[in-house]
C-alpha cells in the first residue's frame, strides 16, 4: 500500500517549547485517524507541518510521497485543510468564496454548486458570509477543504460549532471521503462522538505520541473494566446484592438499578452467574469503556512514568 502520510521522528521547536517531539506515524488511503490531546498537545502544529506551513526542526515528513514544505503545487492541490478557526471575507458570498478557492485549487468547473448543496448551504449560497451563523461558516470551511476531491484531508476540530444533526452529517461525509480513498486526519476534543467513525486514534500529550491504534486495540491494551448495569424488579436492588454476595462491587444507581465494574477477565464469569435460574434482575446493559475513559487512562499512564 502506498502511504499518504509518513512522519519519522518529527520534532518542531518554538524556542524552548517542543510543540511536537519525536513523532512518528504513517497512514494510507482510506484511513480515518483522530488526533486527540489536551490544549497545546501539538495537534495543530502537526497539521501545519503536514501542510508545509511549518518545517520540522528535526526528523522528516512526507505527504503523498513529497516533502510538503518543498512547495510542489501539484501535491498541495491534493490536500484539503479546514483550520481550527475558519475566517472568510465577510463581504463575499458563500458561492463567491468557494469559486475563489476552486480556482486556486483547480477544482472542477461548477464544483462549488455541488459542494454547497452537499453541505446544505444552497439556500444561503448568494448571501454574504457576514450574515452566516457559526455553524454555516464551519460548513463552508468544510466545503472549501473538499474542493478538488483531496487525497489527504486535514480537519482541525471540524465539528466545533455544529449541532448534533450536522455532526452526524459531517461523519457521513467523512465516510464518503474514506470510501473514495482519502486519508482523513481530524483533531477533536469531543472524544465520545468519534466512536464508530474513525479507524484509528493517535493520542498526543505535550508534543509526544502516547498511544496509536484502533479503539478496540487501545481498549485491549488498557484492559479497562466494562460497566455492567442491572435493572431489578421494583425496589429489588438489595435482593440482587444479597444474591450476588457481599463481595460484589455494587454501586446503587437508584432503588432498581445497580452497576459494577467487570474487567475483561471476570466479565464472562459474572455473566454466567447472572444467567442461572433465579437471578433477581430483569435487564442488563454492558457498557464498554468510553473513549473519554480510555483517553484518561493513557494520559494517567504517561503521567505516572
Ligand atoms: P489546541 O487544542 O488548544 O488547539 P493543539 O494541540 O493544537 O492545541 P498547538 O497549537 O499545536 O496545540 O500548540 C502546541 C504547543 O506549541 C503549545 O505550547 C503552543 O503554545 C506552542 N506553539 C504553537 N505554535 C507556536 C508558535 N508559532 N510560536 C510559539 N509557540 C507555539
Amino acid at each position: 500500500m502506498t502511504l499518504t502520510l509518513e512522519l519519522n521522528a518529527v520534532t518542531r521547536s518554538y524556542g524552548r517549547i517542543k510543540a511536537v517531539d519525536g513523532i512518528s506515524f504513517s497512514a494510507g488511503p482510506g484511513e480515518v485517524i483522530a488526533l486527540v490531546g489536551h490544549n497545546g498537545a501539538g495537534k495543530t502544529t502537526l497539521m501545519k507541518l503536514m501542510l508545509g506551513l511549518a518545517r520540522p526542526s528535526a526528523g522528516s515528513i512526507a505527504v503523498l510521497g513529497q516533502d510538503p514544505a518543498a512547495g510542489d503545487a501539484a501535491v498541495r492541490r491534493r490536500l484539503g485543510y479546514l483550520p481550527e478557526t475558519v475566517s472568510f471575507h465577510p463581504a463575499l458570498t458563500g458561492r463567491e468564496t468557494l469559486r475563489f478557492y476552486a480556482r486556486l485549487k483547480r477544482g472542477r468547473p461548477g464544483e462549488e454548486g455541488a459542494l454547497l448543496e452537499r453541505l446544505g448551504l444552497t439556500h444561503a449560497a448568494d448571501r454574504r458570509i457576514g450574515t452566516y451563523s457559526k455553524g454555516m461558516r464551519q460548513r463552508l470551511g468544510l466545503a472549501q477543504a473538499m474542493i478538488g476531491t483531496p487525497a489527504v484531508l486535514l480537519l482541525d476540530e471540524p465539528t466545533t460549532g455544529l449541532d448534533p444533526e450536522l455532526r452526524q452529517q459531517f461523519y457521513v461525509i467523512v465516510r464518503e471521503m474514506r470510501a473514495a480513498g482519502a486519508t482523513v486526519l481530524l483533531s477533536s476534543h469531543a472524544l465520545n462522538e468519534l466512536e464508530g467513525h474513525i479507524d484509528r486514534v493517535v493520542i498526543l500529550n505535550r508534543g509526544h505520541k502516547i498511544a496509536d491504534g484502533s479503539l478496540d486495540a487501545l481498549r485491549h491494551i488498557a484492559r479497562l473494566p466494562a460497566r455492567l448495569r442491572l435493572r431489578t424488579a421494583q425496589g429489588g436492588a438489595q435482593d440482587l446484592r444479597a444474591w450476588m454476595g457481599e463481595t460484589a462491587r455494587f454501586r446503587h444507581v437508584n432503588g432498581d438499578i445497580v452497576e459494577f465494574d467487570a474487567t475483561p477477565g471476570d466479565k464472562a464469569a459474572f455473566l454466567r452467574r447472572l444467567a442461572t435460574a433465579g437471578a433477581p434482575f430483569e435487564d442488563i446493559d454492558i457498557v464498554p469503556p468510553g473513549f473519554d475513559e480510555l483517553y484518561a487512562h493513557f494520559l494517567g499512564e504517561e503521567a505516572s512514568r
